[in-house]
């Protein structure tokens, strides 16, 4: 019989990274753990702490903090090392220290032989995936940004709570850069097949301007956050158990990732958050929504302004 093991190297193993790990432990969903972090005490501390938590996980999982030649047999590196966002400070003024960061990471990576997937959650995400393309030399596919990911489970938690519905039952995705340009995609939103613009509707208590309230709640999320705990970091390791399970149970689910287009909504040699069938083998297709006019004139801007950052650093 195959000895076939899933292997997942996490780099980077702060708050978004040790949170990630526990999810993923507590979830079960890969056999094999490594931990890297420049700080080595603190993956080292972090391997013995969770492995003592192996007796009460539903699955067993080997754990130990390890070092870039474990990424020959992994499928799955994810990235989480960086600087995270300062009060005041936007995703996109850390493009420069973190891209620096990504180069030297993706470069020891590639060197010891990785033939996998990059799951890329540092920020600004977008940017720093097209980064991680670009120095790996990785078909477009095989390198996945969170991306919109989390921005979409803040916008379904909170029509979920707004309409008093299962979160599971609403479809509304957030596309664009994740980051302040980001958009809900109002015009194909829906709970149960029904429309949202009919819920609100439906009933008195429902008004159209509210959904630009829940809107601004979900892009400003984790300022709100930072300024009260200093960073975020549970929902977005969710987010990505929620990703790493996609791709190694080959599930062909629809998540809002940053992916490369490649002429798909109009644009060329970006990586952004939009839907996409995400599979073992990575992204296989995106799913193109016919935006509205307004929906369209935002998600450009979206473009664009990556793009302007992105220039005098990645060109
Ligand atoms: P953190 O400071 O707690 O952890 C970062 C870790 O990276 C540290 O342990 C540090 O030692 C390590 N590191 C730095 N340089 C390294 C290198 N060259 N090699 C190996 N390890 C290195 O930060 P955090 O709160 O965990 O955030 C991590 C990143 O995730 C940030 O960029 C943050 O903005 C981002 N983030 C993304 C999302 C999202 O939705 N995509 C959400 C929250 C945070």
């Amino acid at each position: 019989m195959k000895d076939f093991v899933n292997r997942v190297v996490l780099v980077g193993t702060g708050a978004v990274g040790s949170s990630y790990a526990f999810a993923l432990l507590n979830q079960g969903v890969t056999e094999e753990l490594v931990l890297i972090d420049l700080n080595v005490d603190k993956s080292e501390g972090d391997a013995m702490d969770l492995n003592h938590g192996l007796p009460f996980a539903p699955s067993r999982t080997k754990i130990w903090f390890g070092d870039y030649s474990d990424c020959k047999s992994a499928d799955i590196v994810v990235l989480t090392a960086g600087a995270n966002q300062r009060p005041g400070e936007t995703r996109l003024d850390l493009v420069e220290k973190n891209t620096k960061i990504m180069k030297s990471i993706v470069e020891e990576i590639m060197a010891n032989g990785f033939e996998g997937i990059f799951v890329v959650a540092s920020n600004p995400v977008d940017i720093l995936t097209y980064a991680v393309w670009k120095y790996s030399g990785m078909p477009k596919e095989r390198v996945i940004g969170s991306g919109t990911i989390l921005d979409t489970a803040r916008l379904r938690f909170l029509l979920g709570k707004y309409f008093d519905v299962d979160t599971r039952n609403i479809h509304a995705y957030i596309i664009g850069e994740h980051g302040d340009t980001e958009l809900p995609v109002w015009s194909h939103a829906d709970i149960a097949c029904v429309s949202i613009y009919n819920w609100i509707n439906q009933s008195e208590k429902f008004k159209r301007d509210d959904l630009d309230e829940i809107f601004m709640n979900v892009r400003d999320a984790a300022y709100h956050i930072i300024q009260r705990k200093g960073a975020t970091y549970y929902g977005i390791a969710m987010g990505l158990v929620r990703l790493t399970k996609a791709i190694l149970q080959n599930e062909h689910s629809v998540l809002t990732v940053s992916t490369y287009l490649n002429g798909e909504y109009g644009h060329k040699d970006i990586f952004i958050g939009v839907p996409a069938v995400v599979t073992r083998k990575g992204v296989r297709e995106i799913v193109e929504i016919k935006l509205d006019k307004e929906e369209k004139e935002k998600f450009n801007y979206s473009v664009e302004v990556l793009k302007k950052t992105m220039g005098p650093v990645l060109k």
